[in-house]
């Protein structure tokens, strides 16, 4: 039952292990993983982030590891919160921030 699962933090952009029986307690911003990213990744060199946006304070999910490592099965985009009301889906297209900050909905 000591199970231990693999999890990545959006805010504090670490990937970590919880055990099973504490999954109930993680709140929006933890992803699931099914594997670690590799570490010769190109793109995020197995850190499964690609950098902290400032602005909204998250680690940016690398779209490379996110397809392979993600446990899709007990993930759902949607679910995702960082700052409410934003989801994955929409931090994780970068272009979407710019055009929400340069046409002020930031923050409504
Ligand atoms: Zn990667």
């Amino acid at each position: 039952m000591d199970e231990l699962c693999l999890y990545f933090s959006l805010i504090s952009g670490d990937i970590y292990y919880v055990e099973e029986d504490e999954i109930k307690n993680l709140d929006k911003s933890q992803i699931p993983l099914t594997q670690k990213p590799k570490s010769n990744c190109k793109k995020c060199h197995g850190r499964f982030h690609m950098g902290f946006e400032r602005i909204k304070k998250y680690y940016i999910p690398c779209p490379k590891c996110k397809n392979t490592c993600v446990d899709w099965d007990n993930f759902n985009e949607q679910d995702v919160v960082i700052e409410s009301p934003k989801t994955t889906s929409e931090i994780a297209d970068h272009d979407f921030i710019k055009s929400a900050e340069q046409s002020g909905i930031e923050g409504e």
